[in-house]
């Protein structure tokens, strides 16, 4: 059987092929990894941590769907490649590509786990495409009652040599990916509990291991569970390249956010919410939809309109706008403090208001 070629783009990833006739698209990186696949309407994409998903990344595929499918690209690429009559690059890309088994996939899957042994739970939806960097896992509060991925881990630092060992295994892992990622994410729940000079050591680490990134770097702060600073140490963190801070308010109604598991005094948030904004970091601010008692709506949604308005948020700020999912949240109450929540958010505040479905989050190659 005789293949026409594939036209093929240069991506800053890497490559994408695609063949019309027999409609598969191929996103190659630059090591020649599959990134993801499409075959008429289905649509694949690899995880990190190995596993791939289809369409909207929900459901992973069985391992033995993962084998046909692997088998299935390395031969679509094996024959792409002895067809090729292009640039000599491409078609040894092609050709390393082809030879990329699923024992490779597999391995590269177990050094995710090596690298990042706690797995990268979440992160906001604008910094999906970030690296990843770990020197503390687990979150120092792990008493929310609606928490989907910390409860049961503990917050823990790494020493500086074991971090530069992390560093070395992000590298590895992730090849020539690392050049083009354009923010940086320190994990996990809450990189600010860290004190000012592990803080700064660590990003120095980090900076001696990576060039600048374009849109800078961002964590999760839990002001309750911070240490503290004062305003010149905020603007070490900023010259240092933190851009955004990312707090979990999830409600703006102080006794409900007590009974949700974080601190029912919200001065705290507020505080360092203008200490952020003073040194030039840009907030993020998470909100749940769904977390009020049934005919409670209307009042969780005006105080934590109220709340967020009175915090001054500017157009560079975020509000991630969660949905709770959990099997004691009425899927149709939900739906509403969703869309109530929403419009009174963009009444009240300049911030860009984002949704969040956590549930679907996925740490794609
Ligand atoms: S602070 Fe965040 S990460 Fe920690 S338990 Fe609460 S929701 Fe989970």
């Amino acid at each position: 059987m005789s293949y026409s070629q594939p036209e093929v783009r240069e991506l800053s990833s890497g490559y994408k092929f695609e063949h019309p006739q027999s409609e598969i698209t191929i996103r190659l990186d630059r090591q020649g990894r599959w990134l993801s696949y499409r075959c008429g309407a289905s649509f694949y994409r690899r995880c990190m941590g190995g596993d791939v998903v289809c369409g909207k990344g929900e459901i992973p595929l069985h391992r033995s769907d993962k084998v046909l499918l692997v088998g299935k690209i390395a031969t679509t690429l094996d024959q792409w490649s002895q067809s090729w009559k292009g640039c000599k690059r491409v078609k040894s890309v092609l050709q390393t590509a082809s030879g990329l088994d699923f024992n490779y996939y597999n391995h590269q899957a177990a050094l995710y786990r090596a690298v990042y042994p706690e797995g990268v739970p979440i992160l906001p939806p604008d910094r999906y495409g970030d690296l990843v960097v770990q020197p503390v896992t687990g979150c120092p509060n792990r008493a929310c009652t609606f928490c989907a991925f910390y409860k049961d881990k503990p917050y823990k630092m790494l020493p500086s040599d074991r971090f530069a060992q992390h560093l070395l295994g992000v590298q590895t892992l992730l090849g020539g990916q690392c050049l083009i990622k354009d923010g940086l994410f320190i994990g996990s729940a809450n990189a600010m509990a860290l004190s000012q000079r592990r803080l700064m050591a660590y990003l120095q680490q980090i900076h001696s291991c990576f060039d600048p990134f374009k849109r800078g770097i961002a964590a999760f702060a839990d002001p309750d569970f911070s240490a503290p600073r004062n305003t010149a140490q905020w603007q070490e963190l900023a010259n240092a390249g933190v851009t955004r801070l990312v707090i979990g308010l999830e409600t703006g109604w102080g006794a409900l956010r007590g009974r949700l598991g974080k601190s029912a005094d919200l001065t705290r948030v507020c505080r360092a919410v203008h200490d952020y904004k003073r040194a030039g970091i840009s907030v993020g601010i998470t909100v749940l939809a769904g977390a009020s008692e049934p005919g409670y709506q209307q009042e969780n949604v005006q105080r934590t309109a109220a709340f967020i308005k009175a915090l001054g948020l500017e157009r560079k700020d975020i509000v991630y706008l969660s949905p709770l999912e959990s099997a004691n949240v009425d899927r149709s109450l939900r739906v509403q403090e969703l869309r109530l929540m929403k419009k009174h958010l963009s009444i009240c505040s300049d911030a860009q208001i984002v949704p969040y479905q956590m549930q679907r989050f996925r740490y794609y190659c």
